[in-house]
């Protein structure tokens, strides 16, 4: 049987979460579903943000479902969803940002970089370390090239190496990776990448790049297709898997069922995709294509559905198709 972890984790995690696991038990009911309690929040209850037997908990799953958790900006606090990624060895975050006439794959690498949690603090001077490292660059520039083939065959590589020496060695290997895979490729410094996508989304299709620039450029691109409510991620390893709305906890909405929960179901769709159900994954989305042009709309897109009732029409619109498709 498979079983999925469902972590809430903080903020709009505990609205939008709800919703999508609703219609992975609507699609599934055959699944078995179980919660897991990370975060900030429980750190506050507990002072522990994040046990080893939570951590053996999400192992224990074949797939998981995640929200957002708070990080306080604190000396001590160590980021959750950071330290899950590198323990579960999560190395790809693919993070899709799709809209009319564009359909691009952002492709980040997830363990390392200026991400590597190798740092220092004291009152005058900290030091975080960017660490990029043969292994962690052929295997993403290897699974930016197989998404590559698998779509329209078109990579972009984005760095920094004219400033960042761990960039001289990410764009080279990627460059050689790209050379003998038979794909169509370029290279760009990514902050010239990052005007040119919002310019002109529809030349790029595979984007790979580092930690931190591929996380800042997927917020960047959801201007793109009206912001972060609408984009999903998968965080894949070789031995699991973790499926993530880009946005965060975003503790200004949390509590008001405003949260617009699309990036949510989408990340269930890119679950079922993994769990071997891409028609679930293409339903989910053809839903919600369905309730957007009937005018039912978050506020986030100009409307004034609240999350749980744009949930509902999601569940509706499947169950009626469903029953249309008999
Ligand atoms: P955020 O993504 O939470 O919010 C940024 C802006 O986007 C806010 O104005 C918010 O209201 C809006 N927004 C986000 N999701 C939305 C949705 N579904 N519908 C409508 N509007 C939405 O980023 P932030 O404010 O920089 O961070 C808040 C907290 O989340 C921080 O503690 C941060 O560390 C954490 N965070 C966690 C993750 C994660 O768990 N993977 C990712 C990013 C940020």
């Amino acid at each position: 049987m498979i079983r999925i972890a469902i972590v809430e984790g903080d903020g709009i995690g505990h609205e939008v979460i709800p919703v999508a696991q609703k219609v992975l038990e609507l699609l599934h009911p055959e699944y078995e579903y179980f919660p897991v309690e990370v975060g900030y929040h429980r750190w506050e209850m507990t002072g522990c943000p994040c046990a080893d037997r939570d951590i053996a908990d999400l192992k224990s799953a074949d797939a998981i479902l995640f929200g957002a958790v708070t990080t306080p900006p604190m000396k001590d606090y160590q980021s959750v969803v950071l330290r899950i990624r590198k323990v579960l060895d999560l190395f790809a975050n693919l993070r899709p940002v799709k809209g009319i006439g564009f359909d691009i794959m952002i492709v980040r690498e997830n363990t390392e970089g200026l991400y590597s949690g190798i740092e220092e603090i004291s009152a005058d001077r900290a030091t975080t370390l960017r660490v990029v490292t043969r292994e962690g660059t052929e295997r993403i520039i290897r699974s930016a090239i197989q998404l590559a083939k698998q779509r329209s065959g078109k990579l972009t590589i984005g760095h920094k190496a004219n400033v960042l020496k761990s960039d001289v060695l990410f764009r080279d290997i990627c460059l050689a990776e790209a050379k003998d895979a038979g794909v169509s490729y370029n290279d760009k410094f990514i902050d010239a990448l990052a005007l040119d996508i919002l310019q002109h989304p529809a030349s790029y299709d595979v984007v790979v790049t580092t930690n931190i620039f591929g996380d800042i450029l997927s917020d960047t691109t959801s201007y793109l297709v009206g912001g972060l409510g609408l984009i999903p991620s998968a965080n894949i390893g070789d031995r699991y898997a973790l499926f993530e709305p880009v946005h965060g906890s975003a503790p200004d909405i949390a509590g008001r069922n405003i949260a617009n929960p699309i990036a949510a179901l989408r990340s269930a769709g890119m679950l079922l995709a993994y769990c071997g159900d891409s028609p679930g994954s293409n339903r989910i989305e053809s839903a919600i294509q369905d309730v957007l042009a009937i005018g039912i709309k978050t506020r986030d897109l100009g409307g004034s559905t609240g999350t749980q009732e744009f949930g509902e029409a999601v569940l509706s619109m499947l169950r009626r198709k469903e029953v249309h498709n008999r």
